[in-house]
């Protein structure tokens, strides 16, 4: 039996929920739906471009493991562009969905859920890529966690697979103080995103809708150095890491990194 839930619960301390379980509660239904109806998924893909295709043609991959589903963007536009996905998530919820979005676009997603931490106590084989995107990895809120999943990831991969995961420049975010930190506009200004509260241990990020309606996500603020550091004490022999510009509003620095770490 499935329960949907409707209603994000942060209890009386929002600013003290800093455990990686939380991520299954944030994600309700209205939040989920909202977002995807308001972001236009062609648009989000014209923005992204085809940078993680290119990525993973020029390494011959076919097999990927997109093990943040979300609502299937990402899965749902490998499969579109050639690459034999099975799509992961940890909330039943989300895979439900992606599922949804997926028939609609004639596809039939094969979805497994799985918390990272276990992955592949739940995956069958090897894949060429493991994709985490989305700004996703920033739901962990423990280092033992992060090096779990990292490993996890690690071993889904073949000899000479590749990681891609993103995530926001919290960096900027953390080095120049949260009030200066400028509101990410979404849909033309039809959701704003923005940081309500700033500390070296949680980032609280407020998305406001045009009904009015409001929702949160706690998320840990990783520094671009310090994830390089993980994925190279995990074993991934190369990495690179680029810099997206590409996002609605930029200053100087860039608003999300991509790690691309190589295993061998
Ligand atoms: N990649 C999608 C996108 O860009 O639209 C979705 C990104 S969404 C921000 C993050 C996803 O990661 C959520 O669907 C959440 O359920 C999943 N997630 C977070 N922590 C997880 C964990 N420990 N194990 C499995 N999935 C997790």
């Amino acid at each position: 039996m499935s329960i949907t839930m409707t209603k994000q619960d942060f209890g009386t301390r929002p600013v003290e929920r800093r455990e990686t379980d939380n991520y299954v509660r944030e994600y309700v239904e209205p939040f989920v739906d909202k977002w995807d109806e308001l972001i236009d998924w062609d648009s989000r893909a014209a923005s992204e471009g085809d940078f993680f295709i290119r990525v993973l043609k020029e390494r011959g991959a076919k097999r990927v493991l997109d093990v943040a589903t979300g609502t299937g963007f990402h899965s749902i536009l490998l499969r579109e562009a050639g690459f034999d996905v099975v799509s992961v998530d940890g909330s039943a919820q989300m895979l439900a969905k992606a599922f949804d979005n997926g028939r609609k676009r004639g596809h039939i997603l094969r979805t497994t859920q799985a918390d990272w931490r276990e992955l592949n106590r739940d995956i069958y084989g090897r894949y060429d890529a493991v994709v985490c995107l989305g700004n996703s990895f920033t739901h962990l809120f423990n280092e033992n966690d992060r090096r779990k999943a990292l490993a996890e990831f690690y071993s889904a991969l073949n000899h000479d697979g590749v990681l891609i995961l993103d995530q926001r420049n919290y960096d900027a975010i953390l080095d120049h103080g949260y009030s200066s930190t400028h509101t990410f506009y979404y849909c033309g200004d039809n959701v704003s995103v923005y940081p309500e509260h700033v500390d070296p241990g949680l980032t609280r990020f407020r998305y406001a809708f045009p009904d009015q309606s409001v929702y949160h996500l706690n998320m840990y603020p990783l520094r671009r150095a310090y994830v390089r550091r993980l994925m190279r004490e995990v074993g991934f022999q190369q990495i690179e890491t680029l810099g997206d510009f590409k996002e609605t509003y930029h200053e100087q620095e860039p608003d999300f990194f991509i790690h691309v770490a190589d295993k061998r």
